[in-house]
């Protein structure tokens, strides 16, 4: 029987009701079937984001919308402060120096979330910062960065300071009150805890980035947010978009709204923790703190075994398929999704394979008691 139990960070599996949606037969971007469709998911991203602002919806992957927000919101030469915690904060800061903007970068130990303390300090001595990037969930590590704290921080410092933030992998798995946080610009992407496969990106933009945006005269066509808020206001896009996953979008926010969002981010909470009881239960580390953790993936750190081992054993046995560790942590981290159409029931198949795994590569470990932390 072929099985294919998908659990890395992104892509995620696909519920039966979004495949069956997206099975729907297709209709013109210009029809009234678009507009009534626009229209439904227009308030589900709000309640997604946490916001009252408009959320635009781009046909790209999520980079597209790291880069938007470079394009819209900064023009060449700008001062601004990029935090990076992983291989995400560094894209981000590349896409800040490909746009010739003058960079300032907080590099913190990968695994580790970065001290709001740290950001506080920097923008007391450098307050005329443009727009301060962040990334919410490091996919790359599994840390979950206080995007709250940080907002709070750059609020007291100044009013002109953009804060602009990849929400990618958190969306939809961890909790977002962007308004609350005084976040500018926020940033997901489709196949992560959105429960889509790739192909979109959302992007909330606050009133103030608006002045910011439409100020601006930087050079840009496609990704031009200005075209997609007219267009936004008409329940409509200015290019032809994906529309299968836009109908996709319509039933995931369905499911959301029918679970409840309190409840979505606590099961991500409970995946969380027994993901992180299992694995201590078996003797191997986590990369992330108990503090710094994500709800939507988890970090650990092998030790007699490379990644790449284990990885291959479990797909090849069990067509079970987990992430390696990013750069230099390539061969030492596997990286465990659990996120979007992720259960408490599918986390117990994973660390049961994981400690069969474990087990057939020498690691000396009793069979069930990653399972049994799991269920505790
Ligand atoms: C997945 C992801 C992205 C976007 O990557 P794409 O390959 O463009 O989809 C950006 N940031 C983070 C934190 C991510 O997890």
């Amino acid at each position: 029987v072929e099985t294919n139990i998908l659990r890395i960070p992104g892509p995620t599996p696909i519920h039966p009701r979004i495949e069956r949606a997206m099975n729907t037969p297709i209709f013109g971007h210009r029809s009234q079937e678009m507009k009534d469709l626009m229209q439904s998911v227009k308030h589900g991203l709000k309640l997604s984001f946490g916001t009252e602002n408009e959320v635009i919806i781009l046909t790209s992957s999520g980079t597209s919308g790291l880069e938007a927000t470079v394009v819209n919101a900064t023009s060449p030469g700008d001062y601004v402060l990029v935090l990076v915690t992983g291989a995400f904060g560094n894209r981000f800061a590349q896409i800040c120096e490909a746009y010739e903007l003058n960079v300032h970068r907080i590099d913190v130990e990968w695994g580790q979330a970065v001290d709001p303390e740290q950001v506080k300090d920097y923008l007391s001595e450098h307050p005329h910062v443009k727009a301060v990037f962040a990334t919410y969930c490091e996919t790359s590590t599994g840390v979950l960065n206080r995007i709250d704290k940080i907002g709070e921080i750059i609020q007291d410092v100044s009013n002109e300071t953009l804060f602009i933030v990849d929400g990618d992998s958190a969306v939809g798995g961890a909790k977002a009150e962007i308004d609350a946080w005084g976040v500018d610009l926020f940033v997901t992407g489709s196949q992560k805890a959105m429960m889509l496969p790739p192909g979109l990106s959302f992007v909330a933009v606050s009133e103030r980035a608006w002045e910011v945006i439409e100020a601006n005269n930087r050079p840009r066509f496609y990704l031009d947010f200005r075209k997609y808020r007219q267009s936004l206001a008409d329940d409509a896009t200015p290019f032809t978009p994906a529309v299968s996953l836009i109908i996709g979008l319509q039933e995931a926010l369905m499911m959301f709204q029918e679970e409840g969002y309190e409840e979505v981010y606590n099961r991500h909470l409970r995946m969380k923790e027994m993901t992180r009881a299992a694995i201590r239960a078996l003797g191997v580390s986590l990369l992330a703190s108990d503090e710094d953790a994500s709800p939507t993936v988890t970090s650990l750190v092998l030790d007699g075994v490379t990644s790449e081992e284990l990885r291959s054993l479990l797909k090849k046995q069990f067509g079970l398929s987990l992430a390696g560790g990013p750069g230099q942590l390539k061969e030492k981290v596997v990286r465990i999704g659990h996120m979007g159409y992720c259960s408490p029931a599918d986390v117990l198949q994973v660390i049961s394979l994981l400690e069969i795994g474990l087990i057939q590569l020498g690691k000396d470990i009793d069979r069930g008691t990653g399972v049994a932390a799991a269920q505790d």
